[in-house]
């Protein structure tokens, strides 16, 4: 007997038939002896509805209301599964956040779990029930409803995981595991059956949105293995767990890429000490983060030009705070928003040379121009031409023998 906690997520919960599905799979569990808390997702598309429906009010939509109202979508479903365990004959009840409650601290839209109160959840599990707790809510010390990310139900599932020390921490989803890239869009990506905390890390903020990235985080630092599976077939999954317990046979584990991205280039800016400062402190103080940045070695020692990439949403930000920024000069600023990144990931990487060199040669075979580059010890990111996406994917996927 084990003290299980199996996620939900949206697309697995996204139809009344496809709850009554999840539901047969929660009483198998229970069935088999064991002790289970249940995390589920709002239905697929009505956290996106919910925000088009603040918009429709609002752009600037209170924050207080909109963690109020993204987080109905989960209340819902957490009914709906409570409600269909119920009528399987099974003893089951959902306990909405604050009735539990699951304290969050910092900003709505982006909280962060801190406690949970284990007790009268772990009573009603000891006496057979199971317990259905909506993903992505919290609450905060002042009693306001909070939400935890987008996403963010992967999040919940890992913390009380944690919290209520279970042995296991199920993700149940529409694919059969982590692969190698998005299998919806890249077919040849192939699935990986162990993957280390670091590399799922790397993958998921770089947009393999498959696991969310602060759930890998703190399962990362708690040192809880996830199992991530399908809702829809019976095939093995993916753990995702200690990179102690992986034997590494290849360099690079996944590609990830995302179009989430702009890079700004600034012209003939002047060459001397303190010209990146002035450029990237305002943009730091807005809270706009800079990702890759390039500056060329100037040829006369006057001159000099500086790219650098940040979220596509803050590019516009950026571009107005330097053309106000009267610290710094340049001849000419022009921005790309046609861009996406691809990044190949392993922690194999480490162990193996020339993984660099082979990346840029096999996109460069493909006709592939990198408009910045950066790298760390277990991934390399490039910044592509968005149109060249896919290619650059499935080109990398031979090149490194993934598929
Ligand atoms: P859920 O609603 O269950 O949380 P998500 O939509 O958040 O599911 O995540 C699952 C999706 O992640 C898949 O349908 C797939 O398209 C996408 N995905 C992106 N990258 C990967 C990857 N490397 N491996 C598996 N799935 C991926
Ligand atoms: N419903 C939330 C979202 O769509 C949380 C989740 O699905 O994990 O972001
Ligand atoms: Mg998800």
């Amino acid at each position: 007997m084990a003290k299980k906690v199996l996620k939900f997520g949206g697309t697995s919960v996204g139809s009344i038939k496809r709850i009554l599905h999840a539901a047969k799979i929660i009483k198998k569990e229970h069935d088999n002896g064991n002790k289970l808390i249940v995390v589920v997702s709002a239905m697929a598309g009505t956290t996106n509805n919910l925000i088009e429906h603040s918009k429709g009010i609002s752009k600037k939509f209170n924050k207080r209301e909109l963690d109020v109202l993204l987080t109905s979508g989960e209340q819902v479903t957490s009914a709906l599964i409570a409600g269909a365990l119920n009528d399987l004959g099974v003893k089951s009840k959902s306990w909405l956040n604050w009735q539990i409650p699951i304290i969050t601290e910092g900003e709505h839209s982006n909280a962060r779990i801190i406690h949970m109160n284990i007790k009268n959840i772990n009573d009603y599990i000891s006496s057979g029930g199971i317990a259905v707790v909506p993903g992505f809510q919290g609450v905060s010390k002042s009693g306001d409803i909070t939400s935890i990310g987008r996403g963010g139900s992967d999040a919940t599932a890992v913390a009380i995981a944690k919290i209520f020390q279970t042995d296991s921490c199920e993700i149940y989803t529409d694919v059969d595991g982590v692969y190698s890239s998005d299998p919806n869009k890249i077919p040849l990506a192939k699935k990986i059956d162990k993957i280390s905390y670091e590399e799922m890390l790397e993958l998921s903020s770089l947009g393999a949105k498959v696991m969310q990235s602060s759930a890998v985080q703190s399962a990362m630092m708690g040192d809880i293995p996830i199992q991530v599976k399908s809702t829809f077939t019976e095939r093995e999954g993916t753990e995702i767990i200690n990179q102690d317990n992986i034997d590494y046979t290849k360099a690079v584990t996944g590609v990830a890429y995302s179009k989430d991205d702009a890079k700004i280039t600034l012209l003939g800016v002047e060459d001397k000490p303190g010209v990146a400062a002035d450029v990237f402190e305002p943009l730091s103080r807005n809270q706009i983060n800079v990702d890759m940045v390039i500056q060329n070695i100037s040829t006369d020692g006057k001159k000099t030009d500086i790219t650098f990439t940040t979220k596509r949403q803050d590019s516009k930000n950026a571009i107005s705070l330097i053309e106000t920024n009267k610290k710094i000069k340049y001849e000419k600023m022009y921005m790309n928003d046609k861009v996406s990144k691809i990044s190949i990931v392993g922690a194999g990487m480490v162990a193996t040379p020339g993984i660099t060199f082979k990346m840029f040669r096999s996109l460069a075979d493909a006709n592939i121009n990198l408009l910045a580059i950066s790298t760390s010890e277990i991934k390399i990111s490039v910044i592509i031409d968005e149109k060249f996406t896919i290619d650059a994917v499935k080109k990398l996927h031979k090149t490194f023998k993934l598929d």
